[in-house]
């Protein structure tokens, strides 16, 4: 791409310049929308995107039907049936700077008689859904493909709850909005990837896409999607004119939508929107890349029409990105409980919206040297997706001349056993059972509260146990005496008391707690359940196969599999005799109810408030809670759901002003009846 200002350009040079950029451009297209892996950050694409808008814009001769701006970018998987959109689902055309939007505004208002107004809203980090209610039924969901055909993917849409499976009114319309996956879903979700030795997603879009484009229902279900609608193919049925109306009857209908709008009387209204949502970003629970605004009335936006790839009547504003410099001091190898091995770069501390910013995770070896990361770097940093702090690149010109390559280990730096690469994986194992790092890892999960929860064991006191040799595996642990605990730091009678009675206490968990601690790979907390339920003890379990493993609803083949290899192992049916012989429970006893480190709600701070009908209280806290909910009494920016009964009041009114998603209680109920 040159630099070279467009009007200096005669029409040859620019349809030659035009004719260079798109294949990149749809190559890019490609990497992104087709197999949800990016190969090149946003900003750098939108640069590229836009130099080529430029180009057309003065010499609209060049423009070419198969020019990436005159298509909706992104196609259909082949194994994915296919849809027609008989309303296309269009992209959005965007500026970059306020002149720009001012731009945009004059030449709107330039063509249309009568004074009006925009409505302002987030721009979601997702991607697309077009959802088709026929009297008052969810019938087909898909994505948007290349604006006229998209991808069937109702299976995968019926997982998630916040689409309503019946609509308060029985309508025929097909509602559009953004299905995203919120920032606490993607972070645990990347862990579990890294700890399964499978690459991250890049980011929360790519992983929404990632989770809904494909096959298998289960794994939409497990990633916990959340969607905001904010459109529809054709308002006719609805009873409201306006942009803001229709997000407030979507509400009524029972979907989600974004409470943030505000409707905007002049470009003053729109920049102190934008700069109210650029400082607040960083809080919101889900990735926005800037702002749409959208003329406010509807029979308006449909007078003004559309081009073959964006809507004339709305505009994104994309916020620049937020990027910093800073230096990389060190490269720290860490091996996690699986025995994964990861480089994170250390880096000077620097603000970077709205956290200060030390660490960044480097991911695997192909990553590191795909980046090229050197001691002593000076290196640009971003936030990926709204939320990861990520190195963009190192800066060419700061590179001191003697900057080497870092070497990548060949042997653990916890307990020096050789490295090695499993199947497919990307990134480096310890396989050393014994591994020290490993173990430390091992026990503090199993001590976590939905494993063992042992309080007081926490990282520090489990890296001293080990670094003194008081205790060799989890097992070793319900050995420990009170004099032994009186020899770590900052312990006395007391706190040695408490702590022995937390692991004594411990022993008479039912076995689901046991399992899930063990850290056998891929048996999160619900599957353990499912597991210790059916099997009843430990020794039936290791006495099963893998096919009667497998038959137990929600446990797959792999699940199985990976119990049935961990059992096999000798060092592990010695460990189980040595939990015997210390008197831990094996069997399950059922009497602790599961909270669920996967389920649906894992993680999630839910309020209720307002009274249910169907439901009691209890009932639904006691459901939530088994779901992976902390069910708490009152509203705050941490709450991630609220479910409004009747009358709810003032907990209502602060969700709302707070951005909370709101549930009726018979979106609670349909997430209920789809978990049975
Ligand atoms: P877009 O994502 O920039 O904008 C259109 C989309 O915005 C709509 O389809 C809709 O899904 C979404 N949206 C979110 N909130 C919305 C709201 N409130 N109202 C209306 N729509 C809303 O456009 P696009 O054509 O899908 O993708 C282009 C963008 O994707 C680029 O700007 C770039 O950032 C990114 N991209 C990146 C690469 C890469 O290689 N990194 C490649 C291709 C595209």
């Amino acid at each position: 791409m040159t630099d070279q200002p467009i009007d200096a350009l005669t029409e040859e040079q620019a349809a030659s310049e035009a004719a260079d950029l798109r294949p990149q451009i749809l190559k890019w297209g490609q990497q992104y929308y087709d197999a949800d892996a990016p190969v090149v950050e946003d900003d750098v694409y939108d640069r590229v995107y836009a130099r080529l808008v430029a180009l057309e814009t003065v010499f609209p001769a060049i423009i070419t039907p198969d020019s990436p701006t005159q298509r909706v970018g992104g196609s259909t998987r082949g194994d994915l049936p296919k849809v027609t959109h008989e309303i296309p689902m269009l992209s959005l055309g965007d500026v970059f700077s306020i002149a720009e939007l001012k731009e945009f505004d004059e030449r709107l208002r330039s063509n249309v008689e009568d004074d009006f107004d925009y409505n302002c809203e987030l721009k979601i980090d997702g991607l697309a859904i077009s959802l088709r209610y026929e009297n008052g039924k969810f019938v087909q969901g898909s994505t948007r493909g290349n604006g006229q055909i998209g991808e069937d993917i109702t299976a995968n849409l019926k997982t998630i709850k916040s689409i309503p499976q019946t609509l308060s009114r029985p309508l025929t319309i097909d509602v559009r909005g953004e299905c995203y996956m919120p920032k606490a879903a993607f972070l645990a979700l990347n862990e579990r990837r890294e700890a399964a030795g499978q690459a991250p997603f890049a980011n929360p879009r790519n992983a929404a896409a990632g989770s809904l484009r494909q096959l298998d229902t289960q794994v939409t279900a497990d990633r916990q999607l959340a969607t905001f609608m904010y459109n529809i193919a054709d308002y006719e049925p609805l009873t409201t004119r306006t942009q803001s109306g229709l997000l407030d009857e979507l509400a009524e209908l029972g979907f989600t939508t974004n409470a943030t709008y505000q409707v905007a009387h002049n470009m003053a209204d729109v920049a102190a929107y934008i700069d109210q949502y650029q400082g607040k970003r960083g809080d919101l629970p889900y990735g926005i890349d800037g702002i749409v605004i959208k003329a406010n009335s509807l029979p308006l936006q449909r007078s003004i029409g559309a081009t073959v790839k964006v809507p004339r009547w709305a505009i994104a504003y994309k916020f620049p990105p937020e990027e910093v410099e800073t230096v990389v001091r060190d490269i720290e190898w860490t091996v996690g409980r699986t025995g994964i091995v990861t480089p994170t770069a250390v880096m000077d501390p620097v603000a970077l919206a709205g956290s200060t910013v030390a660490r960044a995770s480097l991911h695997n070896p192909d990553y590191l040297e795909a980046k090229d990361i050197r001691l002593g770097d000076t290196v640009l940093l971003h936030k990926a997706g709204d939320i990861i702090p990520e190195i963009s690149q190192y800066v060419v010109a700061k590179r001191s001349a003697d900057a080497q390559p870092y070497p990548v280990p060949t042997h653990c730096p916890s307990c020096g056993a050789e490295l090695v690469h499993l199947d497919e994986e990307v990134a480096l194992r310890c396989i050393n059972p014994r591994c020290p790092a490993q173990l430390a890892e091992g026990m503090n999960h199993f001590a976590s509260r939905n494993a063992m929860n042992i309080a007081g064991l926490g990282p520090q006191i489990v890296s001293q146990l080990f670094d003194r040799k008081l205790v060799d595996d989890v097992a070793s642990l319900y050995r420990l005496t009170t004099d032994q605990l009186l020899t770590l730091d900052k312990f006395g009678e007391k706190s040695a008391q408490n702590l022995l009675t937390a692991i004594d206490n411990s022993r008479n968990n039912s076995l689901e707690r046991l399992l899930f601690g063990l850290g056998i790979r891929h048996v999160g907390a619900k599957a353990a359940r499912s597991i210790a339920a059916e099997f009843g003890d430990i020794d039936h379990l290791m006495a099963a196969d893998s096919e009667s493993i497998s038959a137990i609803d929600t446990v797959g083949g792999i699940i199985a599999d990976s119990v049935v290899t961990y059992f096999a192992s000798d060092q592990v049916q010695q460990l189980i005799a040595d939990l015997r012989e210390v008197g831990v429970n094996l069997t399950f006893t059922g009497d602790i109810p599961a909270t669920d480190s996967e389920g649906q709600f894992a993680g999630q701070r839910v309020v209720l408030t307002g009274k249910l009908q169907e439901l009691t209280r209890p009932e639904a806290t006691e459901w939530l809670e088994r779901h992976g909910a902390t069910v708490t009494g009152s509203v705050s920016k941490k709450t991630d759901l609220l479910i409004a009964g009747e009358a709810a009041g003032s907990k209502l009114t602060k969700a709302q002003s707070l951005n909370v998603p709101v549930w009726n209680e018979a979106q609670l109920q349909a997430a209920m009846d789809e978990t049975k």
